[in-house]
C-alpha cells in the first residue's frame, strides 16, 4: 500500500480504462471528503497497484483504493470511518465504506462494523457515482461525533469499560 494525498494517487494506472471525466468526478469527491475530515488527524489515502488488475478470490478484501480516519478515543478504545474501492470474489468492483468501533462485548470480537455501505459497481462507467455515494456516506458519518460509545450506543454494544 501508498499513502500519500489524493493528487498523488495515480488514478489512471490504478483503475485502467477510467474516463478523464470519471478521473475529475473521483477527484472532486475526494476533495470534499478531504475538507470534511480536516479535524481529523492521522488520515491518508491508500493504494494498491497490484491491486489494479483482479487476480482472483483471495483471502482478505484486495483493497485498490482507500482512506482510513482513524480516531483513538481513549487510549486503548478505536474508532474508524472507512472508504474503499475494492474488488469482489467475482472480480467486480464495488464501493465500501464503514465505521467501525474496539469491541467492548464479554466475548472479544476485536472490532464491530457500526455502520456499512456497499455498492457493487457493475460497469466501470458507474464507479465515479458509486464513489460519490460511498464519499458522501462518509462525510455524513464524519459530521456525527467522534465518540466510540455514541457509535456503540447506537448499534445496541456495551460501553467501553473503565479500567
Ligand atoms: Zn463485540
Amino acid at each position: 500500500m501508498k499513502r500519500g494525498a489524493f493528487a498523488d494517487v495515480p488514478l489512471t494506472m490504478l483503475i485502467p480504462g477510467l474516463s478523464p471525466a470519471g478521473v475529475e468526478s473521483l477527484k472532486d469527491a475526494a476533495r470534499a471528503v478531504d475538507a470534511a475530515r480536516a479535524i481529523a488527524t492521522g488520515a491518508e489515502w491508500e493504494w494498491a497497484l497490484d491491486h489494479a488488475i483482479f487476480a482472483g478470490p483471495q483471502p482478505g478484501t484486495p483493497v485498490i483504493l482507500g482512506l482510513d480516519v482513524i480516531e483513538h478515543a481513549h487510549g486503548s478504545d478505536q474508532l474508524e470511518f472507512l472508504l474503499q474501492v475494492v474488488w469482489t470474489d467475482l472480480g467486480r468492483l464495488a464501493v465500501d465504506a464503514a465505521v467501525n468501533v474496539a469491541c467492548w462485548c464479554d466475548t472479544d470480537h476485536a472490532t464491530h462494523d457500526v455502520d456499512a455501505f456497499s455498492l457493487a459497481v457493475d460497469d466501470l462507467a458507474m464507479l465515479p457515482q458509486a464513489f460519490r455515494a460511498g464519499a458522501e456516506r462518509l462525510i455524513g458519518w464524519l459530521a456525527d461525533p467522534h465518540d466510540a460509545d455514541y457509535w456503540r450506543a447506537k448499534a445496541g454494544l456495551p460501553a467501553r469499560q473503565p479500567g
